[in-house]
Order: C-alpha cells, then structure tokens, then sequence
C-alpha cells in the first residue's frame, strides 16, 4: 500500500464518530490532516488528543453547507492529496412519511456538501495529476433497502453516483474516487437514534442484530479502511462495504 507521508488530507465531520477516527488515523499513517466540522468544541478534543500523540493534525471549524467556509480551508489550508467526505445525517420515515424539508436537508448534507468540497479541492489535485477522494456511503443506498430509512438511503445512494461520476470523468487523470458503505456502527449519532426510540436496550439489539457477526462496527474500523482506500493507487469508482457482514 502506497503510504500517506506527506500526504495532506481534508477530513470533514470530524468531531465525532468515524469522522473523527479516521482524522486520527490518517495522522497516524503519516498524512497532514486538516480536520474539519461544524462542533468547535468537539475539535479542540480531538486537537489535544492529536497534540498529545504529536500528531501532523490541524482542526478548522467549517461548515459544509456554506461555500465561502470550503473554499477558505481549501484556499488557506490546501492543496490536498486526499479529501474524505464523511458529514452526513440520517433521518427516520418512509417514502410517505418524510418531511420535503428533510428530505432537502438530507440532500444539501449527504449530497450537494460533497460536490462542493470535490469542486473545491478538484482543480489542484488536476494539476498535480494525482488526488484521493472518498465520500461516505452507507450500504443503506442503492447496496441495500433499510426499512424506515427513505431519505437517508436516497441520498447515499446518490453519494455512490457521484463517487463514480467524478471517478469516470478524472480516471486518466490521477485522481481516484471511492465511496465506504458501512452497516451500524457505533457512534454519538447512533446512540441518540438508540435513546429515541425509547427502549433503549431493545433498539440496541435490533440494531446489532442485522449484523450477522453480531456486533456493531467501530470508528476505527472504518477509519483503516479510508487509510487503506486513500492509499490504495489501483481502485477507483468503488463502493466498499464494511458491514459486519449484512449484506452477504
Ligand atoms: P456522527 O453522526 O455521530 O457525527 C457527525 C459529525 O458531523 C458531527 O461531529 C457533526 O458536528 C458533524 N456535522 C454535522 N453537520 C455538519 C456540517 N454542516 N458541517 C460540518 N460538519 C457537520 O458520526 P457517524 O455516525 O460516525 O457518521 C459519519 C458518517 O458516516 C455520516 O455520513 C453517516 O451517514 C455515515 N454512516 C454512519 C453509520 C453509523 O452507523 N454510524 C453507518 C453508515 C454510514
């Protein structure tokens, strides 16, 4: 696997969850990372773990849904090697019980934010022939229908579009683009959808219980596989699932 010394990444969502592993983890693998979200306080956590372990990690508060905050961490922070799109939002319904105005949110997050840090990072990658991009899936998506998940799962399939567009238009160009699909895994967000439901202990079984190995998956989990993906020179326009085993 190529290595990421030297490598300067652009990690969004990084306050909590796998947005935050994984800033943590391309650090460890060597890269520069700037680490990104809208959380302030969630990023001076994550600064002084990386201080701690004298990691190459800078944390820059931006918020995907606003150009000028891209664009200016991309202008005074870039040029990145690699950019891991990792914001999203996951709202509960079905087709006929969404809200229009979620289902717009959900795309503004899941969707328009990832075309806009792509087009914000895209051009200077092009010129050096050589960029990483991964955007954050879910295997909710066109991998597989999750009851309940109309919105959410819409718009990550549109994530898997997008990572193969932008792979088709730029692969004789050196830029590579992926998309991770993770089943359940444990995170902040997902302990708030556990606590809503009411009864606690029974979402959390449910929950585990549509991974066949019978566990939830970890930040870090799916961290070394973005290290793995941001590193990996001969792949591109694919939708790596990491799930636990739901989708066998
Ligand atoms: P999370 O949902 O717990 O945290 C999300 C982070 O995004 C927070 O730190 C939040 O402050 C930040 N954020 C929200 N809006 C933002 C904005 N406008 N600009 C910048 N940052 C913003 O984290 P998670 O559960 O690890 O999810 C991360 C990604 O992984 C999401 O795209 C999610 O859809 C995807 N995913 C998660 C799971 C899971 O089970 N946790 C499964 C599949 C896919």
């Amino acid at each position: 696997m190529a290595s990421l010394n030297e490598k300067k990444a652009l990690i969004t969502a990084s306050g909590q969850g796998i947005g935050r592993a994984s800033a943590l983890a391309f650090a460890r693998a060597g890269a520069r990372v700037v680490a990104t979200d809208i959380n302030a306080a969630a990023l001076d956590g994550l600064a002084d773990e990386a201080r701690a372990e004298g990691l190459a990690l800078q944390t820059r508060v931006v918020d995907v849904l606003k150009d000028e905050a891209v664009n200016a961490v991309v202008s005074e922070t870039g040029p990145f090697d690699i950019l891991f799109n990792c914001a999203g939002v996951v709202h509960g319904g079905t087709v006929l019980e969404m809200a229009d105005s979620d289902l717009d949110f959900a795309f503004d997050l899941n969707v328009r934010a990832m075309i806009r840090t792509i087009r914000a990072v895209l051009p200077a990658m092009l010129e050096r022939g050589d960029g990483s991009i991964i955007n954050m899936a879910s295997v909710a998506s066109s991998v597989k229908g999750v009851p309940n998940r109309c919105a959410y799962t819409v718009t990550k399939a549109a994530v898997i579009g997008l990572t193969k567009s932008v792979a088709a238009d730029y692969v004789t160009q050196g830029i590579r683009c992926n998309a991770i699909c993770p089943g359940t895994v444990e995170s902040p967000s997902l302990q708030d959808r556990m606590r809503a439901q009411g009864d606690y202990d029974a979402a959390r079984a449910a929950f585990i219980a549509r991974q066949p190995m019978g566990r939830l998956g970890t930040p870090g989990e799916i961290a070394d596989l973005a290290v793995y993906i941001a590193g990996a020179t001969y792949t591109s326009g694919q939708a790596f699932a990491i799930d636990g085993g739901w989708t066998i």
